[in-house]
C-alpha cells in the first residue's frame, strides 16, 4: 500500500530498474537525435527528425499519427492505453542554431553529454518516450490514454508546431493534464509570462546636414516615442508576480537599488534598433523593438491595448510611425494543487529525495497552449536552463534517467494505476 507522501515504492523500483537496463539505448537515441541538426531558425531537417522519432514511437508499439503542417514540418501523436481521458507528454524537436558545428556530434564526459539539444530538449523527448515504454513493458495498467506529442518550431513561437495544432483544434483533445520536458533546473514550472513583441518604425524626411531645416529627423521623433514608453515602463515594472521566479531567492540578484527583481513585470525597449545612413544626413527612418513580458496576474488584452494605445497617441500627435507585431502569446498559470501538480511533485520528491518547488518560467512555455484550454499543464525536465541555447549545452544523463522514472510514476498515478490512501 502506498503512503500519502511517497510514490508506490515497488512500482518505483520496477520502473527505475527497467530504465536502468535501457540507459545505454536511451543515450544512443539522444546521440542520434542530436546528430539531426533541427536548427530553428530557419527550421531545418524537420522531416528527417520526425521520421526518426516516428520510427522509434512505432517500434515502441505506440499507435502513431503524423500531422504534416507546412513544408517539411510534421507533428507526431503517439499513444497507448484506452479511454476518454488523456494525459499528454509534450516536447519539441527543434533546437536553436549551434554556435559550433561540433555541437551536432554528442561528446560524452562521464555522466555528462554535450551537444545542441542535449538539454533543450531532445533528452526530454527521450525521457518521455522511455517513460511510456517502461509503463507498457512493465505492464502497468492505465485507466485512460498516455499520449506523446512531438512538435517542431517551439523556439520561434510554434507556427508549424503547437500553434498550428491549437488553431486546428488538435491539441489537448480529451486532456486531463500535460507535462513538458523543458530544462527546468530541477524545479516545476506551473506558469509563464505572456509576451508581446513589436518592431516600431518611425519615419522622417532625409536632407543633407547643411540643409537640415528642410528635413525631418526620424531619430529625434523616435526619442519622443521612447520617452512615453519609458513612462509606461516605470509604471508597469512596479508590478510583481506572486510566483517564484528563478533567482528570486538569490539576494545578490535583487539588492541593486535601481534594478528590478525577477518578479517584476517587464518592458524592454530597444533590444534591437537601427536607422539613418550617415552622420551628415538627417535620418528619414529609425526603428526599434519593444518586448513586453506580462505577468500572469496582469490582463494580457489590457496590457496590449495600453501599449498599442500609446503608439496611436503618438501618431495623433503627428509622429509618423508604424508598428509590426513580431510575436504575441498569452501567459499561463496552473495551480500547484491540481491532481497532476501534486502527483508530479510527489514523484519528483520520491525519485530525487528533494522537496519539489514550483516556479514561473522566465520565458515563454508551451504549457500556455494547454492551459488556454483549461488543461492543467506543467514543465519538468532533466536539463539546466542556464546551459540551454549556449555553446556548451549539456545534460547530466543521471537526470535523464530520473526524469523518465518521474514521468512514468506521475502517469501511473494520474491515470489511476496507483491507488492512493
Ligand atoms: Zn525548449
Amino acid at each position: 500500500m502506498s503512503s500519502r507522501s511517497k510514490p508506490d515504492e515497488a512500482l518505483k523500483q520496477t520502473i527505475a530498474e527497467w530504465v536502468g537496463q535501457h540507459a545505454d539505448e536511451m543515450a544512443q537515441l539522444l546521440a542520434d537525435l542530436v546528430a539531426i541538426p533541427t536548427e530553428n531558425p530557419p527550421g531545418e531537417n524537420y522531416r528527417k527528425c520526425a521520421d526518426a522519432l516516428e520510427r522509434r514511437l512505432r517500434d515502441a508499439g505506440l499507435v502513431c499519427e503524423r500531422v504534416e503542417t507546412e513544408g517539411e514540418a510534421a507533428c507526431l501523436f503517439a499513444e497507448q492505453g484506452e479511454g476518454e481521458r488523456v494525459l499528454y507528454f509534450h516536447g519539441h524537436y527543434d533546437v536553436v542554431p549551434a554556435q559550433a558545428y561540433e555541437q551536432f556530434a554528442v561528446r560524452r564526459e562521464g555522466n555528462f553529454l554535450f551537444g545542441r539539444g542535449t538539454c533543450d530538449m531532445k533528452s526530454g523527448l527521450v525521457a518521455m518516450l522511455y517513460a511510456a515504454r517502461a509503463l507498457k513493458e512493465c505492464a502497468v495498467p492505465l485507466v485512460g490514454r498516455l499520449a506523446l506529442v512531438m512538435v517542431p518550431d517551439e523556439e520561434t513561437g510554434g507556427a508549424r508546431g503547437s500553434a498550428f495544432l491549437a488553431n486546428k483544434g488538435l491539441l489537448g483533445r480529451g486532456g486531463i493534464g500535460m507535462l513538458t520536458a523543458e530544462p527546468t533546473t530541477g524545479v516545476i514550472w506551473n506558469a509563464n509570462r505572456g509576451a508581446m513583441t513589436l518592431r516600431i518604425n518611425v519615419e522622417g524626411k532625409s536632407a543633407h546636414v547643411g540643409l537640415q531645416h528642410s528635413g525631418e529627423n526620424a531619430f529625434e521623433c523616435m526619442h519622443l516615442v521612447v520617452a512615453r514608453l519609458l513612462e509606461l515602463k516605470r509604471e508597469v515594472e512596479e508590478r510583481q508576480t506572486a510566483h517564484n521566479v528563478g533567482l528570486a531567492n538569490d539576494p545578490a540578484e535583487v539588492t541593486h537599488a535601481d534594478r528590478k527583481g525577477p518578479r517584476n513585470s517587464i518592458l524592454l525597449i530597444g533590444g534591437a534598433s537601427g536607422g539613418g545612413t550617415n552622420f551628415n544626413i538627417v535620418p528619414d527612418n529609425c526603428w526599434f523593438t519593444v518586448d513586453r513580458r506580462i505577468n500572469p496576474e496582469e490582463d494580457f488584452e489590457t496590457e496590449k491595448a495600453r501599449l498599442i494605445g500609446l503608439l496611436q497617441e503618438c501618431r495623433r500627435d503627428g509622429i509618423r510611425l508604424t508598428w509590426e507585431i513580431l510575436q504575441e502569446a498569452p501567459s499561463a498559470n496552473c495551480s500547484e494543487s491540481e491532481p497532476l501538480g501534486r502527483a508530479l511533485a510527489r514523484s519528483v520528491e520520491g525519485v530525487t529525495g528533494q522537496a519539489a518547488r514550483f516556479e514561473m518560467c522566465p520565458g515563454l512555455l508551451e504549457i500556455r497552449f494547454y492551459a488556454a484550454r483549461g488543461i492543467p499543464a506543467y514543465a519538468y525536465g532533466p536539463g539546466l536552463l542556464s546551459v540551454a541555447h549556449g555553446p556548451k549545452e549539456y545534460v547530466d544523463f543521471r537526470k535523464v534517467r530520473q526524469s523518465a522514472v518521474i514521468y512514468a510514476l506521475t502517469a501511473a498515478e494520474i491515470l489511476g494505476a496507483v491507488q492512493r490512501v
